[in-house]
């Protein structure tokens, strides 16, 4: 109880990420909230203090409903709701959990996944066309990553080389459709050329 006190009186580490996830109009930058909670460059124990604080202020702000959390396909305010209220109680697989929906009454169908603590959202919210894109992507970073002899934080680092972006900007649910496009192509080429290398060395012996 007293470790946690004082990870939330850590006022300056508060400051500093109030300043972070403002953008001056009380509007919440998701895209920086992810960011900064998924990759702050510090040791191990800096990096769970500010994610602690990260939490808690998303969580207040969100029950509060201090921030605006527009659908960046419709513009419409999101909404938190259950995995099992999004997905309808009978479908197959569904997580316990929660997510960010676009309540739109239209076919806008953006969302995204979230912690079910916090409610931080884990990556940009998406409509369907983007979720297909971003599940081919992973799909082909996990190849890279989990056959190809890279370590997983490697494949970030070389992925973000090639697409010409910062490795803390670096993460498949942050990216837009031309992003994720991209991305594929960069793997799927590379992976390609593995699989012929190996075929040529199993083919020389
Ligand atoms: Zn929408």
């Amino acid at each position: 109880m007293k470790r946690h006190q004082n990870l939330y009186s850590n006022k300056k580490a508060r400051t500093n990420l109030r300043r972070k996830l403002d953008d001056n109009s009380g509007r919440l930058d998701v895209s920086a909230v992810v960011t900064y909670v998924h990759t702050k460059n510090t040791t191990a124990p800096d990096k769970w203090k500010v994610i602690r604080v990260a939490d808690l202020q998303i969580r207040q702000a969100v029950m509060e409903g201090m921030y605006e959390f527009p659908c960046p396909m419709c513009g419409t305010k999101m909404k938190v709701i259950t995995n099992v209220a999004h997905y309808g109680p009978y479908a197959a697989g569904v997580k316990p959990g929660y997510r960010w929906v676009c309540p739109s009454p239209g076919d806008c169908d953006t969302n995204i996944g979230c912690h079910g603590k916090t409610y931080v959202p884990l990556g940009m919210p998406a409509d369907y066309d983007l979720r297909k894109l971003r599940q081919e992507c992973h799909k082909m970073f996990d190849i890279l990553w989990k056959t190809a002899g890279f370590h997983r934080p490697s494949a970030y680092k070389w992925l973000a080389k090639r697409l010409r972006i910062p490795v803390s900007e670096c993460h498949i649910a942050l990216f837009c459709g031309d992003m994720c496009r991209e991305a594929i192509g960069i793997l799927t080429g590379y992976i390609r050329k593995l699989n012929r290398i190996s075929d040529e060395e199993v083919e020389g012996v």
